[in-house]
């Protein structure tokens, strides 16, 4: 078992102590009460208060407010035979009470320890509270945008999703200054974001190859890190629900990975067992569930309902019960909680939306803008302009500038984009504001005033997308474009003939083909938080120079969906597979532009035919070619030309962020390790095979320069 402790991140890990201790508890449990440690309630009424007073509950979710927190974990410490104190667990996606970008928009940011800076901040929040177990990061991999939850990931590629799960759980589970860490939860284990049709919940069937490639890599990157816990998807894996999935839960995850932590299941996904047609009835559910390995059952109330009983009369082995027991009370040592169970004193007034947190958000929401397109160098503006028109349904929105999942946060919080160029233009602009239509409906009377603004202004800011209720949780759509009737909103604006500068506001990629073609600035600017307003107007007026690269690849239509880089070869790469389109993407993975202009030159390898365990060094100049400083993602990617197993065309296999200023050069380097060149095959074996490789460094996976090595076995090199 692993047990790294980075500067001021706990690791979970087990110690021989609190083994001992925990010994010596489970010695004076009853049944009932081990049942209640495994057993999470989403609301408190007077029969959860009776429950946890006869140690039949072990943890609430989703409590809301300290006091309600406070309260109940009295009863369990004070009230309960033994006085175990509970544990409270919140969704706490991208911010508590200071909202940061969602995280598909922080993940544009390419930067982990920024990431790893918000979470902290995060759990601090939310620790005030008393929540010191944080469902997220989630670390499913998502490579259809109709699914909504794709807003709470870090988009399409395992490399990437896997960094940036570390940076979260090392964020997350820092260690707070008079206080101790909070416990990560990765989730939805596993394959969640493969929904048929993008279905959220819908059933998920995928190669054992294609899970350890592509769709692992992330968890096992944030169990690497320490994540305590982890939480069991919904959805049905190769015909077994995962909550009942014995193979993922037990033999992948426990046995081979050796996870020390604990299991949740899903809101419910315990009784799902039943819906999924997999369980006859509750009582089968239970034993399946807790058969399979998971561990605490969220809510459904099945585990309270028929485990006493099923151990006590055999059904289900009291090891497994102790076993489960174990793994939750390790997780509850781990965190203090029976040093300090409590809310810390004071509340949040000192700790909510600090200077430093908003700082914060409107730093990260900065770096999460993606500069799609800019033409004729229409942006940065001038803050000086005579006039500008701000225009959409987006445009002085505040909730909808959370998104999904947006914690505590609230909307008087948030500065609006309008309110955000209001605060940054000079006293002689002519701001007008109109709102020209809704997010959805198809009411177009507003779109006559939003011309006649336009018409009489030197600039345009449209900002359009989608609601905040738009992605998320079971918030699918079957169509990529602007929702409503913001498509004609966005014609007619252009119509006028004055400059648009478009800024998106959603929670997934967006097929904006027409936008693409007309439309000279285009900005994505995701659900960018409490700071989003002030963060537009920092890159719109070159306060700052954005950086953001795509996490996840931009279609030109819900048609070519699922589309991803890192896809495999067929055997007619020269023939176009539709006839209506184009196969390529609007935007690829790793696109983003910049105010200045970067150039990459003389690409070299340190070998180019080396034996197979040989580091290889690749080496790149990067030159800031504009006018203006600015930072670049350099990216490198890599592709196997031939092995047993066909390899993607290419992966991502390092980036590096440099900063440069005008005139300046820059080498860059990367070490390519015998690990990048190898692949995992479909038992989880690491396999190293000969033969030439190709490798690319550049601004985006579509670009870049490009040199081929060879690797040989080593007694073949004299
Ligand atoms: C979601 C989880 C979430 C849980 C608790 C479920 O519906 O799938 O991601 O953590 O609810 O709120």
């Amino acid at each position: 078992m692993k047990k790294k402790t980075g500067p001021g991140h706990a690791a979970f890990h087990v110690n021989q102590e609190t083994e001992r201790r925990i010994d010596k508890l489970l010695a004076k449990m009853t049944l009932k009460e081990k049942v209640g440690q495994l057993t999470q309630r989403g609301k408190i009424t007077s029969k959860e208060r009776e429950m946890v007073r006869e140690g039949k509950i072990g943890s609430f979710l989703n409590l809301r407010g300290p006091e309600k927190v406070r309260e109940i974990q009295r009863i369990a410490v004070e009230e309960s035979r033994l006085g175990i104190p509970l544990l409270i667990g919140d969704d706490v996606i991208h911010g508590y009470r200071t909202i940061f970008p969602i995280p598909l928009g922080e993940a544009s940011s390419w930067d982990p320890e920024l990431m790893e800076e918000t979470a902290a901040i995060a759990a601090g929040e939310a620790a005030v509270d008393g929540i010191r177990w944080i469902f997220a990061p989630m670390v499913d991999i998502a490579r259809d945008p109709r699914w909504g939850r794709i807003a709470e990931g870090a988009g399409e590629d395992p490399y990437l999703c896997a960094t940036i799960a570390r940076a979260k759980v090392r964020g997350f589970q820092r260690i707070r200054e008079g206080g101790g860490p909070t416990a990560a939860c990765p989730k939805h284990f596993a394959a969640y974001g493969l929904a048929e049709a993008g279905r959220d919940y819908n059933t998920v069937d995928v190669s054992e190859l294609r899970l350890r490639q592509t769709y692992f890599p992330p968890f096992q990157a944030a169990l690497e890190e320490g994540a305590a816990t982890i939480m069991a998807a919904f959805n049905d894996l190769n015909g077994i629900p995962c909550t009942g999935n014995r193979w993922l839960l037990k033999e992948v995850l426990q046995e081979e990975w050796g996870f020390p932590g604990f299991v949740v299941s899903d809101w419910c996904s315990v009784y799902e067992l039943v819906s999924h047609g997999n369980a006859a009835d509750r009582e089968e559910a239970a034993r399946l569930a807790i058969g399979a390995g998971t561990h605490m059952d969220m809510h459904a109330r099945v585990y309270p309902e028929h485990l006493p009983r099923l151990a006590a009369e055999g059904k289900v082995p009291e090891t497994a019960i102790n076993d489960a027991v174990r793994r939750v009370l390790r997780v509850k040592f781990w965190l203090g909680l029976f040093d300090d169970p409590y809310p810390q004193a004071g509340g949040g007034e000192t700790v909510f939306l600090r200077k430093e947190h908003r700082e914060k958000a409107r730093e990260a929401a900065g770096k999460s803008m993606v500069l799609l397109k800019n033409e004729a160098g229409l942006l940065p503006l001038d803050p000086s302009l005579a006039s500008i028109a701000v225009i959409g349904p987006l445009a002085d929105a505040k909730s909808d500038l959370l998104g999904c999942w947006a914690g505590q946060g609230e909307s008087s919080d948030v500065i609006s984009v309008l309110e955000g160029i209001r605060q940054r233009v000079g006293p002689d602009t002519d701001l007008h504001y109109v709102r020209g239509c809704d997010v959805d409906g198809d009411d177009e009377s507003g779109i006559a005033e939003a011309v006649k603004a336009a018409r009489k202004a030197d600039v345009v800011v449209l900002v359009v997308g989608e609601g905040a209720d738009m992605s998320g949780e079971n918030h699918n759509r079957t169509s990529l474009d602007l929702p409503g009737v913001q498509p004609e909103l966005v014609r007619a604006v252009h119509g006028t003939g004055t400059p648009v500068v478009l800024v998106l506001i959603n929670g997934r990629p967006l097929a904006l083909p027409w936008e693409d073609r007309h439309i000279s600035a285009i900005l994505e600017a995701w659900h960018p938080g409490t700071e989003g307003g002030r963060a537009v107007a920092d890159v719109l007026f070159g306060d700052v120079n954005p950086g953001g690269k795509l996490p996840v690849t931009f279609p030109r239509s819900v048609g070519q969906v699922p589309i991803y880089y890192s896809h495999k070869k067929t055997g007619r790469p020269e023939m176009k597979s539709y006839a209506d389109s184009p196969v390529t993407p609007l935007y690829p993975f790793g696109h983003g532009l910049s105010y200045t202009r970067f150039e990459y030159r003389n690409l070299r390898l340190s070998v180019t035919t080396g034996s197979l365990d040989e580091p290889l060094t690749v080496t790149v100049e990067i030159v800031n070619a504009g006018e203006r400083a600015g930072e670049e993602t350099v990216q490198l990617y890599i592709g196997d030309v031939a092995a047993r197993i066909t390899r993607p065309v290419k992966e991502l296999k390092g980036f590096r962020k440099v900063f440069l200023q005008p005139g300046e050069r820059r080498e860059v380097s990367f070490i390519v390790t015998p690990e990048d060149l190898g692949y995992v095959d479909e038992k989880g074996r690491f396999i190293l095979e000969p033969g030439m490789f190709r490798v690319w460094v550049g601004p985006d996976s579509a670009r870049g320069l490009e040199a081929a090595f060879e690797r040989v076995k080593r007694e073949e090199m004299a």
